[in-house]
């Protein structure tokens, strides 16, 4: 037999029987080293063999004792097999379901030795599909079971825990001593935590609760660490190797921007373009995240620095995540500039092929000096003369592939643009830190002077007809109102979102089916018939030829439509200041940060506005969120919450930000660590930022083998 290598494949293993490899390798562990990073998700307590009279419920217990009495009991869904166990303290009882053949093995005066999870049942105590073994009088009598912390692994079918716990304990002690450990001893001593082996040993066969603590420090922090060193080399690798135009910031050029916009720059704007704009001025490239509410004008920020480029005579880009948003951005954007000499340049995916050839040609010549688009201006087909500014709007819908791709937009091959990223949806801190951690962030927290904040409501769907009547009296003030509905039609199944799927296997399990989902034909239907009879109300949706959803919408902006009843494409980016009242429908099927976005279209104006939130509240977690949606009006408190009862990966799945998932760390719950690991990987990456040291090969190696490719760090390493 060969000496065992991390690399052995698990069919070389002894014992390992063919179709064992083949369900291993089915649940992608086909080596020795897959099996050894095949992590337990917990651990159970299983109490050292007990006495009947000493066993408790709740634990894994054993025990052993004779049969004194069996039955089969075929009343009821699933036929079972009953027995009665007797010690010298007292009565288990033990039931088998689906299993009669047990009478061929188990009858009054076997002895056994079972094994299971202990629960009251009446007066005593029972074993519920209990392990058995049957103890024959001419063997010895076998070991009692010590109390021990058991492995319970991500398991199959065909290959169950507890043969996995057989397998990896069979290759423990051979494999550990094999793994190399990435980082230095002395490091880890100064952090109290475990080698890599030592950790993977007291995951997979821990001596108490504290070691599977210990144990899992380390290895969250180890992801935690590669991410944050990826991040920074990154981040220095930038600033290293690229060069950004150097923008200059004077008083003429300031005075020439603001003499521009028709209000005066709120305090908080005016701190976060002295953050910004010294960074345009420099050659190592921005890489800044600039957060604020929904409305506190963060169009702005961009423009100012995106004319900071144009007043260079350099190009800049701003990608909005849809069509509507660009456009607006661009119809806005062009007023504030009408009578300028500055030329901007609308690149969506559905101009008209001659169209979409001219623009091309106009941004590669450098005459359009503002650029501003969606993903479009991405695609290999654009290519800028001289890119200094690339401005990404609501940076949650995209990752840190395409902010690297419009980064790399510029056109000489060390040169990249200054990059700005804005968001409205609050991220996070911890999430900031992980995914965005290579941004300086610039924080927009306060709204422009006059206005009023929006009061949200949680009101019941009974309620309803009160509401709609509410929306009447408000349009006869000489206000507008917003309809949000989760789906265009009844027939129409796909809502135009991602449904919160909390929410949606909530409604204490009723089916979907037996709750129609709320839609645009039907609350068009009951407004028109109803509450708002004889006044304008218009749908807008995703499915809508877009030249009708825009004419719908200009109508509504110019006060001819009354009301709109719309899905989220009116989510981000419709300004209309005159829009006070927003009735959200089925509430309970959006996701936080969304109805938060969405709530931001109304109250725009100074008259304030209003949110009624309709939703069926009997799910717990949607009570809890709807109730923090409509307890505050701070994005930044209600990502926390989201991030918290969704956790991370909904808000950035692993899809959208591009990077691979955390196996062992989970925020927030690690945010100490992070915040440790991010430390340490900034002292790192200042002491070593090309990880040449010999002693850091296999630290490396490991970053390249999880980041490489993600966060692109090809040319770092
Ligand atoms: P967001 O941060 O959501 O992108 P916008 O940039 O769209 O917000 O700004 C929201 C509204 O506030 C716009 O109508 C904009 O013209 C207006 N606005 C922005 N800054 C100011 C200001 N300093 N004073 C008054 N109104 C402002
Ligand atoms: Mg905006």
């Amino acid at each position: 037999m060969p000496p065992l290598s991390l690399t052995t494949p698990v069919a070389a293993i002894p014992g390992v029987r063919a179709a064992e490899a083949f369900a291993l390798r089915d649940m992608g562990l086909p080596s020795v080293a897959h099996l050894v990073q095949h992590l337990p998700h917990r651990h159970e307590f299983e109490q050292a063999e007990a006495p009947v009279l000493d066993l408790g419920a709740g634990n894994v217990i054993s025990t052993r004792g004779e049969v004194t009495a069996t039955r089969i009991v075929t009343r009821g869904s699933r036929p079972r097999f009953e027995a009665v166990l007797l010690d010298h303290t007292g009565r288990l009882d033990l039931v088998w379901f689906n299993q009669t053949f047990l009478k061929n093995t188990i009858h009054p005066g076997v002895r056994l030795r079972v094994q299971g999870k202990a629960k009251r049942y009446h007066a005593g105590l029972q074993l519920t599909n209990p392990k058995y073994q049957v103890i024959k009088d001419d063997h010895p009598e076998p070991a009692r079971a010590e109390a021990r912390l058991r492995p319970v692994y991500p398991a199959t079918a065909e290959l169950p825990s507890e043969r996995i716990e057989g397998i990896i304990a069979s290759i423990l002690n051979e494999a550990l001593p094999l793994i190399n450990d990435h980082l230095p001893v002395a490091f880890l001593k100064d952090r109290d935590m475990p080698t890599l082996a030592d950790a993977y040993r007291m995951m997979h066969a821990p001596e108490g609760e504290e070691q599977t603590r210990h144990a899992r420090r380390r290895l969250a922090y180890d992801e935690l660490l590669l991410l944050q060193l990826g991040v920074h080399l990154r981040r220095e690798h930038l600033r290293r190797q690229h060069r950004a135009p150097m923008l200059r910031w004077t008083t003429a050029i300031d005075e020439r921007i603001r003499k521009r916009l028709p209000f005066t720059l709120t305090a908080a704007q005016d701190r976060v373009i002295r953050e910004l704009a010294p960074d345009l001025t420099k050659a190592t490239p921005a890489n800044r995240l600039i957060q604020g509410e929904v409305g506190s004008g963060k169009t702005v920020i961009a423009l100012y620095a995106m004319l900071m480029a144009a007043a260079e005579g350099h190009q800049a880009a701003l990608m909005a995540p849809t069509e509507v948003l660009a456009e607006q951005h661009f119809a806005s954007i062009s007023r504030l500039l009408e009578g300028s000499r500055v030329s901007i340049e609308l690149l969506t995916g559905s101009l008209a092929p001659d169209e979409h050839r001219a623009a091309l040609g106009r941004i590669a010549s450098g005459k359009a000096s503002i650029v501003i688009g969606t993903h479009a201006l991405i695609s290999d087909a654009v290519a800028f003369d001289s890119l200094a500014v690339a401005i990404i709007d609501e940076q949650h819908r995209f990752g840190v592939h395409q902010r690297a791709t419009l980064r790399a937009k510029a056109s000489e091959p060390d040169s990249v643009p200054h990059t700005v990223v804005m968001t409205a949806t609050p991220i996070p801190r911890t999430v900031s830190l992980t995914i965005f951690g290579d941004l300086d962030v610039s924080t927009l927290d306060a709204l422009p002077p006059g206005r009023k904040p929006i009061r949200t409501r949680l009101v019941d769907p009974a309620t309803l007809p009160e509401v709609d009547a509410y929306a009447r009296t408000r349009i006869e003030k000489g206000e507008q109102v917003f309809y949000v509905v989760p789906a265009v039609g009844p027939g129409v199944g796909a809502p135009e979102f991602e449904q919160f799927s909390e929410a949606r296997a909530s409604a204490s399990g009723t089916p979907d089916s037996e709750v129609p989902i709320a839609n645009v034909a039907a609350t068009l239907r009951r407004l028109t018939e109803g509450a708002l009879a004889g006044l304008r109300v218009e749908p807008v949706h995703a499915q809508m030829r877009r030249a009708d959803r825009d004419r719908a919408m200009s109508r509504f902006r110019a006060g001819e439509v009354h009301a709109i009843v719309a899905t989220t494409v009116i989510e981000v980016g419709v300004d209309v200041p005159n829009a006070t009242l927003m009735v959200i429908e089925q509430a309970e099927r959006f996701g936080l940060a969304q109805l938060h976005q969405l709530r931001g279209r109304v109250g725009r104006g100074t008259k304030g506005g209003v949110c009624v939130l309709v939703a069926d509240t009997t799910s717990p977690t949607a009570e809890k969120r709807l109730k923090s949606v409509a307890g505050t009006t701070d994005g930044f408190a209600l990502a926390e919450v989201d991030f918290e009862l969704r956790g991370p990966g909904n808000i950035f799945s692993s899809r959208q930000s591009g990077l691979p998932p955390f196996r062992v760390a989970e925020l927030p719950r690690d945010t100490e660590l992070l915040l440790l690991a991010r430390r340490d990987a900034q002292s790192w990456v200042a002491r070593s930022p090309d990880l040449a040291d010999p002693g850091e090969t296999l630290l490396r190696s490991r970053l390249m083998k999880t980041y490489g490719k993600s966060l692109g760090l090809g040319d770092v390493a």
